[in-house]
């Protein structure tokens, strides 16, 4: 029996790199793409499992993969894939066409994220992303035909030359879509990444907490349900692989840069390409987690929701009475507990809250 319910695969292509990003992806090569499926392929046999209930394939950009190489990708996780309920793929609107949206539909694909960003013109090329709206509007109607119509969009704020008009701009046209997930982040700058280079910043910290607020307002007073501090949903049509972090199951990442935790241990695959392809040896860091550690991430990550910690599990798993393990904690104005859970009222300031909470 599988007892890790979740899988997250890593597809480390992009078709072009986007000024902000610093993920472990390589412009797509075919040659490149079709030896890192031969890897994987012994990365699966060597770590997997049947039996999940959840797949994500992220990355990168999955849809970076050329036809035939992400029908591979499917065939190889389909014994994976059996009872999975929640299936998602990210995908980029220009190299999503119908081919693909065919062959996600006929694997059991049931789920897309789509990247946006932004639906500016403007802000699109100075994040060197190459669609527009209207592509994005063309490549939803074309999910919504192959019946792939629990769709996420990713959206950005914070960003260079983005006014509060603008932001409002994007997401009443993201509104237009009426897509049931849209999760939205904040710019941050990554060393790495050609903006981090550049020197350039994300906007002051008074417009980013202004961004932040006209988000939710819009958002939950268009019948959005604002379930984690930057993800929205709608008709109970949260991510149930995103959840699985956040109530601090166990997950398995294969590829290169995907993270894994199985109890109380977290390890993550290596960046390196050549490591990946010459090693069988490719975890970069392989940590042991000790009570009090696994205590402190169960409530950073719970509290992010607004379903928050069972107190009774968490008590039951750990073997402590939790207002005597954290007094400060529990004690902190933005922390409420009521019906046996506990929330933090306040997500955004999540992690001057969990402050609290360390010793
Ligand atoms: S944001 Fe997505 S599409 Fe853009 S470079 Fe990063 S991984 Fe690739």
């Amino acid at each position: 029996m599988n007892e890790v319910k979740h899988l997250y695969v890593h597809v480390p292509f992009c078709r072009s790199i986007c000024f902000y990003c610093d993920f472990c992806h390589r412009i797509y090569d075919q040659e490149l793409a079709q030896k890192w499926l031969h890897r994987l392929r012994k990365e699966m046999e060597d770590a997997l499992r049947p039996g999940y209930e959840t797949i994500y394939i992220g990355g990168g950009t999955p849809t970076a993969l050329g036809y035939g190489e992400l029908k591979t990708l499917l065939q190889l996780l389909k014994p994976y894939s059996a009872q999975v309920c929640e299936y998602t793929i990210e995908a980029n609107p220009e190299s999503l066409d119908e081919d693909k949206t065919a062959l996600m539909k006929e694997f059991g694909i049931n789920r897309v994220s789509l990247g946006v960003q932004s639906t500016d013109e403007e802000i699109l090329r100075s994040l060197n992303r190459k669609h527009d709206f209207l592509l994005i509007q063309e490549k939803i109607a074309l999910l919504r035909k192959y019946g792939l119509d629990n769709i996420s969009v990713d959206l950005m704020y914070s960003l260079p030359g983005q006014t509060m008009e603008k932001l409002q701009k994007s997401l009443d046209d993201i509104l237009s879509l009426d897509v049931p997930h849209i999760s939205i982040y904040s710019l941050t700058i990554e060393e790495n990444s050609v903006f981090g280079r550049k020197g350039i910043r994300s906007l002051d910290d008074e417009t980013e907490a202004d961004m932040y607020e006209l988000i939710e307002r819009v958002l939950c007073g268009n019948g959005y349900r604002h379930y984690e501090i930057s993800n929205y949903c709608k008709d109970d049509r949260y991510s149930r692989h995103n959840m699985a972090y956040w109530n601090y199951e166990d997950f398995i990442g294969i590829s290169l840069a995907a993270a894994s935790k199985v109890g109380n241990r977290r390890y993550t695959n290596t960046r390196s390409f050549e490591r990946y392809f010459s090693s069988n040896d490719i975890r970069e860091e392989d940590l042991c987690l000790d009570k009090k550690e696994q205590m402190f991430e169960h409530i950073m990550m719970s509290l992010r929701t607004d379903i928050g910690l069972d107190i009774k599990d968490f008590e039951n798993q750990y073997g402590c009475k939790i207002k005597e393990e954290y007094p400060q904690g529990v004690d902190n104005p933005h922390i409420v507990i009521e019906k046996g859970r506990m929330y933090c009222k306040d997500p955004a300031i999540l992690n001057t809250v969990l402050l609290d909470f360390m010793e």
